[in-house]
């Protein structure tokens, strides 16, 4: 394999003149407040190696990248049926969009844009208190990256509980569709939470191993999702996991991804390696701009990539 170690010390050294790049996501007054100028990368091989460059052992808010997780424990939950609520085509539009809710009755477009992850939250609540299913998602997190100190930034929960009014409404609006079956300030609550655990880029390559392994983590042996699970999971992220800028993703990298607005991206390189980068700074359709340089850049080096087998 190549020497992973020097090519994310080339892709560091070659970002760093450009750090502070892109706007940070200033309508979480909480994210408003992270220095832009910060770059982590993390390569976490199927064979256990690790290679890491910058900022890469930094704590940040995984916000949409939580979304993975989400979908992941849903389908464990009700398996196929969760398409009955929520579909697997990208969207073409913002993240945070209203429009096609309407259009679609209260369907979210998939599971990676916030209406399709509200409803994925409201399915993973079910028959528990919001307490027990961030809990539930909590421990999941902790257990697919191996690492018990991963933990919920309250902070960043409360801003966004206090200024999320795009949610509320598209909570709302597919509440009226009768596409969430709990309290919208209960399932609300959830996902303002999920979006707010806090890991680093090491910890959060970790955790995706067991989609780069056919659903299985190769370090501790355990069992997450069937091979057939993973590989749809894959799926959804490469065709939807940057919401508009999906397709410029997929032509630009060629991995799977999954962003979020405090600057991560976790990618996958199936049957190889899960990379997570971090760099707070957003491009126009709020994935990290220096993050998916740098996911250019590996895949670039590397020759990863899920068009090329
Ligand atoms: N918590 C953010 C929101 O709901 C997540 C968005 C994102 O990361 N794209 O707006």
């Amino acid at each position: 394999m190549a020497d992973l170690q020097a090519i994310v010390d080339d892709i560091h050294a070659a970002l760093l003149p450009r750090l502070g790049e892109g706007a940070v996501a200033d309508y979480i007054p909480q994210l408003a407040k992270v220095d832009p100028k910060q770059l982590g990368l993390a390569i976490v091989t199927t064979d256990g190696d690790i290679n890491i460059a910058g900022d890469a052992g930094t704590q940040f808010s995984i916000q949409s990248i939580s979304k993975v997780f989400m979908l992941t424990l849903a389908l464990g939950k009700v398996g196929e049926q969760l398409w009955n609520r929520v579909g697997r085509e990208p969207s073409g539009s913002a993240f945070n969009s209203i429009v096609q809710l309407e259009h679609e009755h209260g369907i979210p477009r998939n599971p990676f844009i916030n209406a399709g992850a509200i409803a994925v939250s409201d399915v993973v609540l079910s028959g528990h208190q919001p307490r027990e299913a961030i809990g539930e998602l909590l421990q999941f997190v902790r257990y697919v990256a191996d690492d018990e100190t991963i933990s919920i930034d309250e902070s960043v929960a409360r801003s966004e509980t206090s200024t999320g009014y795009r949610n509320f409404a598209l909570a709302n609006f597919m509440r009226a569709f009768g596409n969430l079956h709990h309290p919208v300030e209960h399932v609300l609550g959830v996902y303002f939470h999920q979006c707010a655990v806090s890991m680093n880029c090491v910890q959060l390559a970790k955790a995706g191993l067991y989609l780069a392994a056919r659903g299985t983590n190769p370090l501790t042996g355990h069992s997450v999702v069937s091979p057939k699970r993973a590989r749809r999971i894959n799926a959804l992220m490469l065709t939807c996991g940057h919401y508009d800028g999906s397709g410029d993703f997929a032509y630009r990298v060629g991995l799977p991804g999954k962003s979020g607005v405090g600057g991560g991206i976790l990618a996958v390189a199936p049957g190889i390696a899960s990379i997570a980068v971090w760099s707070p700074g957003l491009n126009k359709v709020g994935n990290s701009l220096l993050g998916s340089a740098a996911l250019e850049m590996l895949a670039a080096r590397t020759g990863w990539s899920v068009f090329d087998m």
